[in-house]
């Protein structure tokens, strides 16, 4: 049997622009696995329903593109499962989308304790951003603190080209491995209440609906900057779930979007102002990785003494929509039943 490819899958839902897919498929017949392990679960209940939502339909794409193999689906933790596997099958290389959060770096360091043993590797694709934050620095070589001059270094630098596109037919790994079935799979056994809404108001995961809400948003890009702004309008893109889980590459939405701005002049103000905001997405991925505390500590550490009420009856009130302002508990049950919110809503100065 020729060694399979082995593409392990946290986030980058996709087949475009997904150069670890890609490697994987030319080490050999492709095995995506995804594992649900502990980083998995500790996401939010909600997170986790979109997370399933974005493996199931890679997993329909995938079925069609290689006649019927789709995404073998394990539970434990990846750094025990997939070491055996590898030496199981005589696979030297493991394949992710690098996702830089310090609870990754943490997984991606066992993974590769585990491996070292049988000289195998875990390899790193980028994809997630535009440019990797490590690529841009200031004139004295440190970290962007503030967002302007880390855009026009972005816009200096210009992102990474997108790979090409995956083929239209892969060849998968037949080796039969006892996987869960992604059409019944549950990842949120914790979600109540708001599955039901969920299920019905959520807009379409997938990367077909993704790009498809790329193109249509990108036909109407001449009203973002005045649109933007406004809660009832939809002028915004609508891009940041599909974002969050990789189901668009932020790398194709700016070639996209510069080809627009190209052939259709009158949108390319608008386009310029709605890739300001994709580069403030690559910001915060900048700040997190230069600043790996940040998720649990101030990053100045005077505001370290800011006096929290972690239990005040004004919070429950507002995760509840019940705040009495009319706006900003629109916002929530926004929140509440699509899992988006506009942007405009969180903001106090509305
Ligand atoms: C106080 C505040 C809190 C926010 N918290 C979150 C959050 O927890 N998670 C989250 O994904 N977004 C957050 N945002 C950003 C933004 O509100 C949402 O991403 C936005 O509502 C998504 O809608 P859109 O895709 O239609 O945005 P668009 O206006 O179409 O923007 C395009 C893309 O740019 C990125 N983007 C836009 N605004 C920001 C921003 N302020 N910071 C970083 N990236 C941005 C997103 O990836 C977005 O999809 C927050 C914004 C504010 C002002």
């Amino acid at each position: 049997m020729t060694a399979p490819g082995i593409f392990w899958l946290t986030r980058d839902f996709r087949l475009h622009d997904n150069p670890a897919l890609q490697a994987a498929i030319a080490d050999g017949p492709l095995l995506p696995v995804f594992i649900i392990d502990r980083l998995t679960m500790t996401q939010g209940a909600a997170s986790r329903w979109r997370l399933m939502r974005a493996l199931q339909s890679l997993d329909a794409t995938l079925r069609q593109r290689t006649g019927g193999k789709g995404i073998t689906i394990l539970r434990g933790e990846a750094d025990e499962i997939l070491p055996p596997l590898m030496k199981r099958l005589g696979v030297r290389r493991l394949h992710q989308s690098d996702w830089p959060t310090s609870e990754m770096r943490t997984l991606q360091g066992r993974m590769r304790a585990a491996l070292r043993p049988a000289g195998a590797e875990l390899v790193l694709h980028p994809g997630h951003l535009l440019v990797h934050p490590r690529a841009i620095r200031t004139g004295n070589g440190g970290a962007y603190r503030v967002y302007s001059p880390f855009a026009r270094a972005v816009r200096q630098l210009g992102p990474d080209r997108p790979a090409a596109d995956a083929p239209r037919r892969i060849t998968a790994c037949t080796e039969p491995l006892q996987g869960l079935d992604p059409l019944k799979l549950d990842l949120a056994p914790d979600l109540h209440r708001g599955r039901a809404a969920l299920e019905q108001f959520a807009p379409p995961a997938g990367e077909g609906a993704a790009l498809a809400r790329l193109d249509d948003f990108l036909d109407r890009a001449s009203a973002y900057p005045g649109g933007r702004d406004r809660p009832d309008l939809d002028a915004t893109s609508g891009l940041s779930d599909h974002l969050a889980v990789g189901e668009v590459s932020p790398r194709v939405v700016w070639a996209r979007a510069m080809l627009k701005a190209e052939v259709s002049p009158e949108h390319a103000a608008g386009i310029g102002k709605f890739l300001s905001e994709v580069i403030w997405r690559d910001f915060s991925w900048h700040l997190l990785i230069e600043f790996p505390q940040m998720p649990v500590a101030c990053c100045r550490p005077e505001w370290e003494g800011f006096p929290w009420r972690k239990d005040a009856p004004e919070l429950i009130g507002w995760q509840r929509a019940e705040t009495g302002v009319a706006l900003v508990d629109a916002g929530l049950r926004q929140m509440w039943l699509t899992g988006r919110m506009h942007n405009r809503l969180d903001d106090v100065r509305y």
